[in-house]
């Protein structure tokens, strides 16, 4: 697996917001730099380019982002921090007919943006979401992922964050057992508490104390980017003459 801590400490340096672009349909992806115009033409020719490129992305890697299965599909994961590691408004936006796509309302991922354009030419209210570091227990594996949710899943973990027996959420020994019924917008999001001590967690499932401290290692400091200035406006525009 490529070593994730490389994106964490570049999203804890980022200073030009244009280097990235925001959550689009649920992932954050990153502006690959070798396509910035900025750069001299010969450098983008050839395969060399390319497998530069290539290196370059499947070294810095991207948070996994973890979505909530039915109850069929339930998971067993830990919270890996008391709190969510970022929270921030997101723009939900018809491009044109069947392309829809998620930008981060620019306010709410750089204190410094004057206003964003999705609220106010084109009237769009944001979500509000936040992202946890979390570890989910994938097919008999512990991975480091990061869970994304809208309101009614924050509030879901907001009330074990508070709760007499499951605050702090990230304390040792405490596991939930995730996943939501319903669909859609009517969904439900479930976070059954599990207690390893009580022995509600088989000794197979229990996270290694050293897969515990290598994933605390590498939490992700950002999930959701500035979306790039040009792509802003070439959506807002898109929009408002449809
Ligand atoms: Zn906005």
């Amino acid at each position: 697996m490529a070593p994730r801590d490389t994106l964490t400490r570049r999203a804890d340096e980022v200073t030009d917001p244009t280097d990235y672009i925001g959550v689009e349909q649920g992932k954050t992806r990153r502006i690959d730099r070798m396509n910035k115009e900025e750069s001299p033409a010969s450098s983008r020719r050839g395969w060399a380019a390319f497998n530069e490129a290539a290196a370059k992305k499947a070294e810095e890697g991207f948070p996994e982002r973890f979505t909530l299965g039915d109850e069929n599909e339930a998971v067993l994961m830990v919270f890996l921090e008391d709190q969510p590691l970022q929270v921030w408004e997101e723009h939900w936006i018809q491009e044109a007919p069947g392309k829809r796509k998620s930008f981060a309302c620019l306010p709410s991922v750089n204190e410094d943006a004057e206003g964003c354009p999705f609220c106010d030419e084109l009237d769009d209210k944001p979500s509000l979401l936040a992202a946890f570091n979390v570890a989910v227990l994938d097919e008999g594996t512990w991975k480091l992922k990061v869970l994304v949710g809208r309101t009614r899943v924050v509030k879901a973990v907001q009330a074990h964050a508070n709760g007499r027996t499951t605050s702090p959420i990230n304390k040792d020994g405490l596991y939930f057992e995730a996943y939501k019924t319903g669909t859609g917008t009517e969904s439900t999001p479930h976070f059954n508490r599990m207690v390893e001590s009580l022995g509600e967690v088989s000794e197979s499932e229990v996270i290694p104390p050293e897969t515990m401290t290598e994933l605390k290692s590498k939490l992700w400091a950002q999930y959701a980017f500035a979306p790039k200035a040009d792509d802003v406006r070439k959506v807002v525009d898109a929009v408002l003459r449809s």
